[in-house]
Formats: C-alpha cells, sequence, structure tokens
C-alpha cells in the first residue's frame, strides 16, 4: 500500500514541478483507498432494482464500510428478494408513490439511483428534497438542463452528488492520469476512445429515446468522451462528429447506433472516439504523447482491465469496481474524502454538455466549439 511519501516519491521531479508539489499532493495523494473504516458505514437505499442495481449490491454484501439499508421499486417481487438477501427491514422499504417519506428514515444517509436515464432527473431532485445524499447512474440526465436544475437542488438541499463514474476509481485508470501528471508521456498528442457492444432486445429502454435520451453515445460513448478527459487532464473546447445508421427500424429517429467524433483540447491534443451498438469487443483507450504512450484493454469493462505502457505492464491488482466505488463513496460523503479523480455532478454535467455539442456536430456537419464558464 503507497502511502503519500510513496506517491511523492514516484514523482520524477523537474525544478518546475517543485513549485507545484504541496498542491498536487493535497489534491492528488488520496489516489489510494482509505485503508481502514474509520467511521460508521454508508447506509445506503437503492432506487430501481435492476441489473445494474443487482450487480452493484452484490458487490458490497460484505463490505464494512457500506450496508444496504433501504430499497424502492415498483415491483414488489424485487423488494421481497432483495429485502430478505440483504437483511432490510420492512420500514424501508418504498415504491416510487412513497419514497418521499425517506426524509423521515434516519437509517438511509443516500439513495443509488440505478433507472433509466431519463428518471434520473426528478429522481435526483425528489431524493435531494428529502436531505439524503444522492449517487446517480451514467449518465447522470439526458440533457444539459437537467444537469444543472439536478446540481442545484443538490445544492439547495446541502447534500452531495456523485456520479456512479466508476472508472475514476479503478487502479490501472488511475495509475496512468498519475503518470500523465508526472510528466511521463511529455507533451500529450493524442487519445483513442473505441467503446461498443452489439445491443440485442430492440424493445428495451435503452432503444427508446423518452427513456434513454440517445442511444450508444448515452449509454457508452460517454466513457470515451469521460476517459479522454481523465486521460488528457483537460476538458475539450471543439467537437467533430458523424453518424452511421445501419438500421433504422431498431435505432429509430434520435437513437444514435454508431458515431464517430473528434475532440480538441486546449493543450493541443485531440481524441478519436467511436460509440456504437453494433459490434461487441470494442472496449480499447490509448494515450500518446512525446515521451511515451499507455494502453488499456479492456478500458472499462467490469475487469480485470489490462494494459500497458511504454514502461511495462500495468500490475496493479484488480478489485471489483463497485466495491471499490462504493467504499470510496463513503469516505466522500461522510468524511469528505477528496477522490483522486473527481465523481461530482458537475463532472456528470461536462460529459452532457459535450454529449450535446456531439449530437449539434452530427445533425449540422459543423465543429462545434465549447466554451467553458
Ligand atoms: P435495467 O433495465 O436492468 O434496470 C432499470 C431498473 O429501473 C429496473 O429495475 C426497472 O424496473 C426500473 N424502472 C423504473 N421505471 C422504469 C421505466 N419507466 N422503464 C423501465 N424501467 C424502469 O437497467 P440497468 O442496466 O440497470 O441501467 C440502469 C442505469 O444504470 C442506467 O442509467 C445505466 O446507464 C446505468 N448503468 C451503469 C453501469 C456502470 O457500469 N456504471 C452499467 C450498467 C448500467
Amino acid at each position: 500500500m503507497r502511502n503519500r511519501r510513496d506517491f511523492l516519491q514516484l514523482l520524477p521531479l523537474s525544478l518546475g514541478m517543485l513549485s507545484l508539489l504541496p498542491e498536487m499532493a493535497e489534491k492528488y495523494s488520496p489516489f489510494e483507498p482509505t485503508p481502514r473504516p474509520e467511521g460508521p458505514p454508508l447506509r445506503v437505499a437503492f432506487l430501481g432494482l435492476g441489473s445494474y442495481a443487482n450487480r452493484v449490491a452484490e458487490a458490497i454484501k460484505d463490505s464494512e464500510r457500506v450496508k444496504i439499508t433501504g430499497l424502492i421499486s415498483g415491483t414488489p417481487s424485487k423488494i421481497e428478494t432483495w429485502k430478505n438477501k440483504y437483511q432490510v427491514s420492512d420500514s424501508s422499504c418504498y415504491h416510487y408513490g412513497n419514497f418521499d417519506a425517506i426524509k423521515n428514515n434516519p437509517d438511509i444517509d443516500a439513495v443509488y439511483i440505478c433507472t433509466p436515464n431519463a428518471l434520473h432527473k426528478e429522481q435526483t431532485l425528489r431524493v435531494a428534497a428529502a436531505g439524503k445524499h444522492v449517487i446517480c447512474e451514467k449518465p447522470i440526465a439526458i440533457n444539459v438542463a437537467e444537469a444543472k436544475e439536478m446540481i442545484k437542488a443538490c445544492e439547495k438541499a446541502g447534500v452531495k452528488f456523485l456520479v456512479g463514474y466508476r472508472m475514476h476509481f479503478e487502479a490501472k485508470t488511475q495509475e496512468i492520469v498519475r503518470m500523465r501528471m508526472a510528466g511521463d508521456f511529455g507533451k500529450l498528442v493524442f487519445f483513442q476512445g473505441l467503446c461498443g457492444f452489439k445491443i440485442g432486445d430492440p424493445n428495451q429502454w435503452r432503444l427508446n429515446k423518452e427513456l434513454a435520451g440517445g442511444g450508444a453515445m448515452m449509454d457508452i460513448g460517454i466513457y470515451a468522451i469521460n476517459g479522454a478527459r481523465y486521460m488528457i487532464g483537460e476538458d475539450p473546447i471543439w467537437v467533430t462528429a458523424q453518424e452511421t445508421k445501419t438500421d433504422p427500424v431498431k435505432f429509430k429517429e434520435g437513437v444514435d447506433e454508431t458515431i464517430q467524433f473528434q475532440m480538441g483540447f486546449p493543450n493541443g491534443a485531440v481524441a478519436s472516439c467511436l460509440s456504437t451498438y453494433n459490434t461487441s469487443h470494442l472496449d480499447r483507450f490509448l494515450l500518446t504523447g512525446h515521451g511515451g504512450f499507455a494502453e488499456l484493454q479492456p478500458a472499462t469493462g467490469y475487469g480485470p482491465i489490462k494494459g500497458k505502457s511504454h514502461k511495462g505492464e500495468f500490475t496493479q491488482p484488480h478489485v471489483t469496481h463497485q466495491l471499490r466505488q462504493m467504499e470510496e463513496m463513503a469516505e466522500i460523503i461522510l468524511r469528505d474524502k477528496t477522490p483522486f479523480l473527481p465523481v461530482d455532478g458537475k463532472e456528470g454535467l461536462k460529459d452532457m454538455i459535450i454529449i450535446e455539442a456531439i449530437f449539434n456536430a452530427v445533425k449540422s456537419g459543423d465543429k462545434i466549439q465549447i466554451t467553458w464558464k
């Protein structure tokens, strides 16, 4: 286990960097998990008990830092199964009509929203109004306006608003970011992010614009956008994009099947990315600069993540992503830990801004400038 001093020793220091050290150390040293529980666990209610919620719940079931203490679902049989499996009391089980009553439940600190994308906004607003912290799955919303409203509501309610960006806690991913911060890649030149899987059932919510807010881009392309940002360490200032649709029956108006897009960054680096629902085995990141490279394949799947840099294979051990994410989120929420890579609502908003720009670029064929205020 590396500590802060070891972290600092890993940095090849130039004179220019020395002056940055105290600030970097304060801001970035928490890239290691907190070694032991330092207080009570995060008591979390799950809102939406579908496939991803099941994966997260399974991952945290033996954790000392996160406990499942509440359930919200429209399906009584799911409540029954979960309640028995995770020992949740009847008084902490709710349906979509009455869950505002969590306000009076002292056993719930936070709610993890795992429902279709278009429901995130209203549910976040209700959870925040109940005075509970929000963990919301990606994409946080289906457009920029919604994301802004959610951030405002959480700020007003004084609750934390976190996004389920599990890769932000993944060890090999963090190692690449650490190497980039240490200058190991020199001047950054290029990022490639390829994200896709072949989607099945044409009737699922992911292919319904009303519920998904789009298609592959909202679901899987967002990993390439988010990845480009944390790998390069900047936010893009322009995008261009082109769409391909081979099956307009399955992928209706407003539901993107394949989009290739490019992003330009203030430091001069460019990114070339693919988001698709038309092929599986597509999960690859590459970062190159004048001093070296790093690549991950798979880059964003449930793991183990694999990859190498010009210095050799990455050997950081695999930890179940959802366990690592939730235990770190417990520290962020309960003990104000600053994560190595941010996972707050503003991070989610940035990806929404870029997705909107990409959709505009597809429609107009123009290079879309993005101004960050
Ligand atoms: P899912 O379809 O398996 O589960 C969705 C749940 O929402 C179901 O329990 C369903 O009953 C419930 N629901 C409530 N209202 C609904 C409605 N009107 N229509 C459809 N379902 C409704 O989906 P999922 O794969 O669990 O995805 C849920 C969220 O999690 C999405 O936002 C998705 O992007 C995100 N997700 C994130 C990851 C990740 O790795 N971070 C992985 C998968 C999914």
